[in-house]
């Protein structure tokens, strides 16, 4: 037993005692049980009464404590104070750490409330994003800056990409601007802005490096390529010349896909958004990009299709078509012959989504974050001889970004990849499906021609699991 309990115990015992002693006195029994029972009772109401004073005036409880159960439940109180004594200072050091941190952060640190007013900013906040301390703190953010593309990116609520922008204060200032949500149902928020001037001017002299070298290079070798043309078709030309010329020829076609490909990736980095917005027919376009794809592959690849008719896209034509073709010519080139391939265009909850699978050799995993690259090739040989320039993807990437769309790929040796091109279902437009029975029958009459017998289709659910 404790021994704070065999004190309380013994205290309780001596109660009967003294009375039994002052019955000896010659007291009557009930006053001499009475006096000890009051004089018990008392102890036990002024260490109450002085333990709700000490708590409720927040005194610490400091020895010497009673003696009894009351000094267990002194002490206990006192423990729990020196714990959550000891809590608080170490919540006060972490904060302080945290603030000596965020202080010393280069990059601009705000935090919104859920009203998207400023509530905290670290220092570095001032000179790039001019927010001013104490003055702008409590007022939205976007009045203290009052750029229209960061009202409409932090009302978006769409923070996976982040916003690059040359502040109103200082047009010299190049600065990239994230969000991160965060706290009770994250409708508070992080923003980070952060100088990327350097990093941004890099890229600019790179992009106009590379656009002015393809453009300077394109005429000299348009005249190249056009006098190699004529010599190997000229009757004079001797025929033991023919072959080297049709080597000349072949490689200056391959150096201008290449220039014409940079020159393109060139455009599409000018403009993070995409221009000529229309609303696209996508259906036709892949019926457009599907007889292509035949002529290319020469009827080497069964190719099927399930496509949603009534799904249109709104985006710039010529960069989705030029974007969806590299994916369909790529599932061509990059596998063998009787190599199924698989083209899908339908909407789930997320959006409008364009995918392109294959069970070819598919793409080992460590290469598949690479492929967007400039010039990265899984295979160099085969996709030289197959007519490649190792910029498709990274053209489609762009395509993709300036649509706010993502490219997602999955690939398995062995099994096959699925490469997809996923729209916001913002980009969707719905047309009303056309009540042609016959175009239905048709186009169900071709995609079964197209599926071989022993080629795995969408009811196929092995062929779901086998992709990666
Ligand atoms: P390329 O001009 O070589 O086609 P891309 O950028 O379009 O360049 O593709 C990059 C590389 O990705 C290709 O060289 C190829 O190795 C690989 N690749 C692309 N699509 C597929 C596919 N469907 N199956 C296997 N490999 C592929």
């Amino acid at each position: 037993m404790r021994p704070a309990l065999v004190t309380e115990l013994a205290l309780a015992l001596a109660v009967p005692a003294i009375a039994a002693g002052l019955g000896l006195f010659g007291l009557d029994a009930a006053p001499a049980l009475l006096i000890p029972v009051l004089l018990y009772l008392a102890r036990h109401l002024f260490l109450l009464g002085h333990l709700v004073h000490l708590l409720t005036r927040r005194h610490r409880l400091v020895p010497p404590f009673p003696h009894g159960v009351w000094g267990d439940v002194y002490r206990s109180i006192a423990q729990y104070q020196q714990r959550a004594r000891r809590g608080r200072k170490r919540q006060v050091r972490f904060t302080r750490r945290f603030r000596e941190a965020a202080d010393s952060v280069p990059d601009a640190l705000i935090v919104l409330d859920k009203a998207k007013r400023i509530e905290w900013v670290n220092p570095a906040a001032e000179p790039l994003l001019n927010i001013v301390r104490p003055q702008d703190l409590g007022r939205k953010l976007t009045d203290v800056i009052a750029h229209p593309e960061v009202a409409r990116y932090i009302d978006a609520a769409d923070y996976v990409r982040p916003l690059e922008l040359a502040p109103d204060h200082d047009r010299t200032l190049m600065l990239s601007i994230r969000v991160a949500p965060f706290g009770e149902r994250k409708r508070q928020r992080l923003v980070v802005g952060r100088d990327i001037t350097k990093v941004y001017h890099l890229n600019m002299i790179r992009r106009d490096f590379v656009a002015n070298v393809s453009h300077e290079l394109r005429t000299p070798l348009t005249v190249i390529a056009g006098f190699v043309e004529n010599l190997g078709d000229s009757p004079q030309t001797p025929d033991t010349h023919r072959r080297p010329l049709t080597l000349m020829h072949n490689q200056t076609e391959r150096m201008r896909s290449i220039i014409e490909d940079l020159l393109t990736l060139s455009r599409l980095e000018m403009d993070e958004h995409a221009g000529n917005l229309e609303t696209i027919n996508v259906a036709d376009d892949i019926h457009l990009i599907l007889a292509d794809a035949r002529a290319l592959s020469k009827g080497t690849h069964p190719i099927s299709h399930d496509i949603d008719e009534t799904l249109q896209l709104r985006g710039n034509p010529a960069e989705l078509h030029s974007a969806f073709s590299n994916l369909v010519y790529n599932a061509v080139k990059h596998t063998p012959p009787n190599t199924h391939v698989h083209i899908e265009w339908r909407e789930d909850t997320a959006g409008p989504c364009f995918s392109v699978s294959d069970d070819g050799p598919g793409i080992a995993p460590h290469h598949i974050p690479r492929l967007t690259e400039r010039f990265y090739r899984v295979d160099k040989a085969r996709s030289r001889a197959s007519g490649g320039t190792g910029l498709g993807l990274a053209i489609v990437k762009h395509v993709l970004n300036r649509h706010q769309a993502r490219l997602m790929i999955t690939s398995e040796p062995g099994a096959g990849s699925v490469f997809s091109c996923c729209f916001p279902a913002t980009n969707a437009v719905r047309m009303p499906p056309h009540d042609d029975d016959q175009d239905d029958a048709e186009s169900a009459a071709s995609n079964d021609q197209l599926i071989p017998t022993a080629v795995a289709t969408d009811s196929d659910p092995q062929s779901e699991t086998s992709r990666g």
